[in-house]
Order: C-alpha cells, then structure tokens, then sequence
C-alpha cells in the first residue's frame, strides 16, 4: 500500500518530541511541561518535568470533532519547534518509516516545509540533507520514501524560491515533487503562478493543496498551473465539468478524510464526496494528511470511509490500485 499525502510535522509522536527535547535540550515550555502528579502533588524532579504523552498529545492533535483549518494549523507549534537541526528532522523521518513499515506501506511521500526548520541558522538545504539521510534507515524497514517540498502560502517569497530552487536540485535524489501548503481561504493558489511555471520549465512535478478550504476555482486554478496531482480537491463535487476533466486527465486527488472533517473542509463521512468521485471515473486516494494531528493511520482511515453512502470494497481495491498509480514515480513514467 502506498501514502502519498502526509505531512512529518503533523506526524509526530510525542515519544519522538521528547527523544528530541531532550537529546537537544530543549526546555518544553511551561505549557508543554505539566509535570505529572505524584499522589496530589507536584514534585519537580527531572524526569516529571517532562510533559506526559497526554500532555503532548493534547498540543498536538486537533480535538473537537470540527474546527477551521486556523485550529487545525496551531497543533503545529510544538514538532515544528522541536523539528531545528537536520539530525531531529532525520530522526523524525526514521520513526516515521517505522510506523509506516509497521502498518504496511511500503511506498510513501512525505511531506514538510524546509523553511520552517531553519529557526536555529540551519539552511533550507542542511534541513533536507537532514531527511534525506533517513532514506537507506527506511530501505532496511522494507520501505522506501521520498519527500515533497512544501513551500508555505503567507511565507516570504525569497523561502518559496529556496523551497522550489532546492526541490529542482534534490528532484530523483530523495525529493518527488513540491508542493504548496497553508490557509488557501487567504492565499489563492494564482497568486503563486511564478513559482509554478518555472518549476513546470524545469521538469519538477508539483502538488497543490487546492479545493479544501476554498472552492472549485481553486482547483481549476492549480490546473492550470499544471499542477500533476491536488491535494485534498474536495469542492470539485460541486463542479460536474471540473469532475470530468479530472477523470479524462487522470489528475490524482490526494483525499484525506478525517482531516477534511476535523476542518471543516467536509460535512459529514456519509456525504463525503470519495464514492462519488469514483463512480465518474475520477482518480482518487486515500491519505492520512497528519497522523497525530488527526489521531489516524491508513488502516483507521479505510475503516472510516466504510460509512460513507454506497461505499463497497470494491471501491477499496480501487483505492489502493489509485495510489499505485499516483505515486510521483509512476506519474513521471505515464508522461
Ligand atoms: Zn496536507
């Protein structure tokens, strides 16, 4: 089974924060250390300084059932504090190949923002080499990942371009493909049109976040961009002649249901739009977005889509055979 939308920051567990913190001396902010209680009591020695799992936990996954992708965005803070050297973002990436090889996968594209580890004067770049070092680790568990650089809607142009420069160079050395990230109700995906047309001059292939928290416009828009796959794409429901262009180009859709329903980007599981898009011959897959932000898995995501209206296992196997088939890898052999 491949994963093919799933972000490192977003996917952290809290056993990895802390291995970081403390490996890197970090102080966990007073917030972060709720020491844990010894009968009624606090005693701050230094191992109940560190926070609990559950502490951690309730920083980083997004807890009501519905929320604005703003909310969604803040369970964020925490890994990307701890994510500043290329040694914690490489070790990220090690844990994350295991759980991923644990559940199965043995193919997955995982995505960050360079740009937003440089807090402590590394470059965008050490940052990446950082990551890509966790390759052979992943290889030796049976699966192999490679990374989509995000670059990041509301961020400096000067950190997109790094982003997109550095993607064109890493492009079939540990980095797939770029993409771009963030609140897309404020930063429409047009507005980025320079960056894509050069990386579409330079052979790279991009995803687009596009459709979830704006509407069809937005993925007409990354289309036209020439955008390979889209990310989430959801509000195409609501425009039969995008549905159809999708389905004769055979653009990928990146969904990711829990996390579409936690920010509100889909109403309900049982009018989620998947079996729909499937039925118009669209190419569709399913995805984590975020493990810990979400509290999901693959396995948990299959099990939920089940109750989507008319959802049949066939459907599954189509699932899975769509994921084949969208890799970044297979989509640059198609072309
Ligand atoms: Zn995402």
């Amino acid at each position: 089974m491949n994963e093919l939308h799933l972000h490192l920051d977003g996917s952290l567990t809290p056993s990895v924060v802390k291995k970081i913190a403390e490996e890197e001396h970090i102080e966990l902010s007073s917030e972060d250390a709720l020491c844990q209680e010894t009968k009624g009591k606090c005693e701050r020695t230094a191992e109940n300084m560190l926070p609990s799992d559950e502490a951690l936990l309730s920083q980083m996954s997004f807890s009501s059932e519905k929320g604005t992708l703003a909310d969604y965005l803040k369970c964020f803070e925490l890994p990307i504090r701890v994510l500043q050297t290329p040694q914690a973002v490489r070790f990220a990436a090690m844990k994350l190949s295991e759980e991923l090889a644990r559940e199965g996968i043995f193919y997955a594209e995982i995505r960050f923002a360079p740009q937003f580890h440089t807090q402590k004067g590394y470059t965008q770049e050490q940052i990446l080499l950082g990551a890509i070092e966790a390759l052979g680790y992943a290889s030796l568990l049976g699966i192999e990942i490679s990374f989509i650089l995000c670059m990041m809607r509301g961020q400096s142009d000067k950190a997109n371009e790094e982003t997109l420069n550095l993607a064109v160079k890493y492009f079939g050395r540990g980095v797939c493909a770029l993409d771009l990230a963030g609140d897309e109700a404020l930063w429409p995906v047009g507005a980025y049109e320079g960056f894509f047309s050069y990386a579409a001059k330079k052979g790279l292939p991009f995803t687009v976040h596009a459709g979830e928290a704006a509407g069809a416009e937005s993925v007409e828009e990354a289309l036209r961009l020439g955008a390979w796959r889209i990310g989430h794409g959801i509000a195409a429901i609501n425009d039969r002649e995008l549905m159809k262009y999708l389905a004769e180009h055979h653009i990928p859709l990146e969904m990711c249901p829990t996390s579409n329903l936690q920010t509100g980007a889909a109403q309900s599981i049982e009018a989620y739009p998947l079996v729909e898009f499937l039925e118009r011959g669209m190419c569709v897959t399913v995805n984590t977005d975020n493990r810990t932000v979400s509290n999901t898995t693959m396995n948990k995501e299959f099990e939920l889509i089940k109750r989507i209206n008319g959802y049949s296992e066939n459907n599954k196997r189509q699932l899975i055979e769509h994921a084949e088939m969208a890799s970044f890898k297979n989509l640059a052999k198609a072309r």
